[in-house]
């Protein structure tokens, strides 16, 4: 029951994680050769052979990081999803359909020196109907005579088109100011946490963490006082540890071992969880020397799904023998398997033994937690994995997966952006494969799938 629970955190809960993803979408539009992979690289910054002599060739690198004004966005071309309808008409309409749904806004590119098509208002008259905002962009404006042209691109009904030269780069500030001011809030980038990475140090009563924080924090409490600047929460330990210092959160309890006293397990819970929601990474202290047990399990649920760095700690291992070692081996094979990805650290809070290799353990979680796969890379990959290995069929229909983007870091969080929906096992599959690839290492990861509604 502990293993569907965790299960849970991972599958479900979908909503929750959809409201904190933080790299929004911005998909761009249009008939071949009005300029959208121009105006694409005029975004990114950089000229990128991605532009295409021949109109409808597949392109296999569809999604980009783009970055403006501190906000980060992934700038979807969808020139490269190739619309098999029939007509261009058709397949343009058909593109911005699928733009709309896979997007939080749209950019519908259109040539002034041409003015509105037929298919563009074709195109127009789909994206009325789009529930998220359109930015309509004049291309090829690279001078002032063109403005007459702009004008009239006010019949197309999506406000007013602004004027831009993707190959000059005119104007192309403002119109990135309108598309990022058109995106839902982001978190700014840049901004690093302040101060010692923050850990907790939690597992079931008597595994060990008094004794751990102890022989942790040692003759070292001075420490404390010696830090200039940092405000240090009074329930917090300040800990040097392999030359960098740590803030154990919410240690009072711990040094104070008031556990023992009026200890219920509810009380024990919620302080378990309050630690948790405050760390970056935890530092799960289980006992080598009994079977992992139910409470061990509840605790790691609640590290997956806070989504923090984790380290499994293994106390005790002086008790540990032949046997016992044996043993453990395959209670936890099965016991976790829904963290195979964190770290195990034998150690010994009364004897010392290994107990310094926690800090490089810690550092490597926290990488993997702060790691970000460019969008490039991470479709290049994919795409691999999805030709070769396909999702199941479903339903009789065959969900292909259009692109993805990591859209968070702190837990990583992948969005996959698809046309049907993708089983847990699938999604876990991808799991494996994108760790095998990219690592991340003492992190969970997270996959979100996106249908295309
Ligand atoms: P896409 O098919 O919509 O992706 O269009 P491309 O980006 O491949 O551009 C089609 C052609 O229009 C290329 O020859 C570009 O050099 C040209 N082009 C793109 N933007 C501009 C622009 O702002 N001004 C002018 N004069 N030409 C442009
Ligand atoms: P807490 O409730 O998790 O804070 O656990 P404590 O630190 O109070 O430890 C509970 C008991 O386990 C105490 O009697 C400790 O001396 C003992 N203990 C802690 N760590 C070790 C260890 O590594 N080896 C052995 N043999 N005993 C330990």
């Amino acid at each position: 029951a502990e293993f569907a629970a965790l299960d849970a955190g991972v599958d479900g809960g979908q909503e929750a994680e959809e409201a904190q993803l933080s790299q929004p979408v911005l998909a761009v539009v249009g008939r071949p050769n009005v300029g959208k992979s121009t105006l694409v690289n005029r975004i990114l910054g950089r000229r990128e052979a991605v532009v295409q002599d021949t109109p409808g060739v597949t392109r296999d690198r569809i999604a980009y990081d783009a970055l403006w004004n501190g906000r980060r966005f992934t700038i979807v071309d969808t020139g490269g999803w190739e619309p098999g309808a029939s007509g261009l008409q058709g397949a343009i309409a058909a593109q911005a359909e699928l733009a709309m749904s896979t997007s939080d806004a749209v950019l519908l590119v259109v040539d002034a020196s041409v003015g509105a098509t037929t298919t563009d208002e074709a195109v127009a008259k789909v994206l009325r109907r789009s529930k998220r905002p359109v930015i309509l962009a004049a291309n090829k404006v690279d001078d002032q005579r063109l403005m007459a042209e702009v004008a009239s691109l006010w019949s197309l009904g999506l406000g007013e088109p602004q004027p831009v030269s993707a190959l000059h780069g005119r104007s192309s500030g403002d119109l990135l100011d309108k598309i990022v001011e058109a995106l839902p809030d982001a978190p700014r980038e840049g901004t690093p946490t302040a101060g010692p990475r923050r850990v907790a140090l939690v597992g079931k009563p008597n595994v060990g963490k008094s004794s751990l924080l102890n022989k942790l924090t040692g003759e070292q409490r001075a420490v404390v006082d010696s830090v200039a600047g940092t405000t240090v929460d009074p329930v917090d330990s300040m800990v040097e540890l392999d030359g960098q210092l740590w803030r154990f959160v919410d240690t009072a309890g711990l040094r104070k071992r008031v556990h023992t006293a009026n200890g219920t397990e509810y009380y024990a819970s919620l302080r378990t969880k309050a630690a948790i929601d405050a760390s970056e990474v935890v530092i799960v202290l289980l006992d080598a020397a009994e079977p992992l047990s139910e409470q061990d399990l509840r605790v790691l649920t609640m590290v997956v799904e806070a989504g923090r760095a984790c380290v499994l700690a293994f106390n005790k291992w002086d008790l540990v023998d032949e046997d016992r070692r044996y043993q453990l081996e395959k209670e936890l094979d099965r016991g976790l398997v829904r963290v195979p990805w964190a770290e195990r650290v034998n150690i010994s809070a009364l004897t010392g033994r290994s107990v310094r290799k926690l800090a490089p353990a810690l550092r490597t979680a926290l990488e993997s937690w702060d790691q970000r796969v460019p969008t490039g890379q991470l479709n290049g990959w994919l795409s691999d994995l999805v030709a070769a290995t396909p999702p199941p069929v479903r339903g009789g229909k065959q969900p292909k997966v259009l692109f993805a983007t990591q859209a968070a870091i702190r837990p990583p969080t992948l969005v996959l952006f698809t046309t049907g929906f993708l089983e847990a096992g699938y999604r876990r599959f991808i799991e494996r494969k994108f760790r095998e690839r990219f690592g991340f290492e003492g992190s969970p990861v997270r996959i979100n799938v996106r249908v295309r509604e």
